[in-house]
């Protein structure tokens, strides 16, 4: 018989709580009018929405009115950035080549355009953005955006957000956080960290694929990415995933419900995963903050030279182990890790991203331990 899977992939996705699961079924079985319409049925799914809406606001601290639904992180993320520069008057952005590639590749798309320019901050060998360049940039170039992910998707490094939101305001600029991986990781006041955009995805929390959120600060108005029926306040337009919706603030709710628990619990996998490593394979190297300002859920390692790249994925695949090489999106491919080359990691040592979630084990860590060290042998 086959060993049970490990799955160690929860920065790709996680998977979702039965509750959740439940909630949206209830939906689905029972809802089905149109929210927009008028009629009892409408008006019953209209109602689950802004239920929902209040949910995510009250655990985010912001207003219901600054809460947005819309596919996940990758909408909300080029809603953001085209609305800043099309109708917020940004003629710069500051970024890092660290991002995830869903605002490297938007920033790419707008960089044709003459007048948006694309800035990059400096990055340390240890994965933060160098803050000293930063406010240099910040003082050459205005209005600007500055768009700096909250946690690394890769590493796991976390932004120090309160003082980069001085940096900005000192010198009257925007700031937007993908929050994507920290957003059902952390308790987040939204409304005191200075930020004035964030966004979330719901299966990075145990919710549902295909539905996320943006954060956009009251008062701000940087227009719909998607044009037409005018829902969502005229930010998003089409048919709200009403299910996706609701399963999506069960999920915040049920994250938030035992937050400190799972935090304690997960930080202490992620501590157990570095010491039986470290015990067996000492030849490996940790990528990014890891003992310092960085996510509970991430670590990232580079294994020895002599381990084949090519193969690597595959055979821990073959052992019934999850896990990614790199960004979820980029796993499977070969292509070198942008953040990992943005830090000047050595590239020809393979690297591997563990990520956890409360329903991973101890023993698990264990034998993922075990398959590295005889990959590595
Ligand atoms: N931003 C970050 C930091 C992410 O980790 C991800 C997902 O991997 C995204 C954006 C995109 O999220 P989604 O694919 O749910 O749109």
């Amino acid at each position: 018989m086959n060993s049970p899977s490990v799955y160690l992939d929860n920065a790709g996705s996680t998977p979702m709580e039965t509750e959740v699961i439940r909630v949206m079924q209830e939906c689905m079985a029972e809802l089905h009018g149109n929210p927009s319409a008028i009629h009892e049925a409408g008006r019953r799914a209209r109602v689950r929405i802004e239920e929902s809406r209040r949910i995510m606001a009250r655990l985010l601290s912001v207003a219901p009115s600054e809460v947005f639904f819309c596919s996940g992180a990758t909408e909300g993320i080029s809603a953001i950035l085209w609305g800043c520069v099309r109708d917020l008057g940004c003629r710069h952005i500051i970024t890092s080549g660290l991002e995830h590639p869903a605002v490297l590749n938007t920033l790419e798309s707008m960089a044709k355009y003459d007048h948006v320019r694309i800035h990059f901050t400096d990055v340390g060998a240890n994965g933060h953005v160098d803050p000293d360049h930063l406010a240099f940039l910040l003082q050459q170039f205005q209005p600007a955006l500055v768009c700096l992910m909250h946690a690394n998707n890769e590493i796991g490094n976390l932004l120090p957000v309160n003082a980069v939101g001085e940096l900005c305001k000192a010198n009257g600029a925007l700031l937007f956080s993908d929050t994507a991986q920290t957003i059902g990781k952390f308790r987040m006041d939204l409304s005191d960290l200075p930020l004035d955009f964030a966004v979330a995805s719901a299966h990075k929390f145990h919710g549902p694929k295909g539905s996320g959120m943006m954060y956009i600060r009251g008062g701000l108005n940087p227009g719909a990415l998607i044009r037409g029926g005018g829902q969502e306040r005229n930010m998003r337009a089409g048919t709200e995933n009403l299910y996706g919706i609701v399963g999506m603030a069960k999920a915040l709710e049920l994250s938030m419900s035992s937050l400190e628990q799972q935090m304690d619990y997960i930080r202490g996998l992620r501590a157990r995963c570095m010491d039986r490593l470290l015990s067996l394979l000492p030849d490996i190297r940790f990528n990014g903050d890891v003992q310092g300002h960085s996510l509970y859920t991430i670590l990232n390692l580079s294994l020895p030279e002599h381990v084949d790249a090519e193969t690597l994925l595959p055979r821990l695949d073959m052992a019934g182990i999850y896990v990614s090489g790199g960004s979820a999106c980029a796993s499977g491919s070969l292509k070198a890790s942008h953040v990992l080359s943005a830090m000047g990691a050595d590239p020809k040592r393979p690297s591997v991203r563990i990520s956890f979630s409360k329903y991973n084990t101890p023993e698990q860590i264990d034998i993922l331990a075990g398959v590295l060290q005889s990959i590595c042998a």
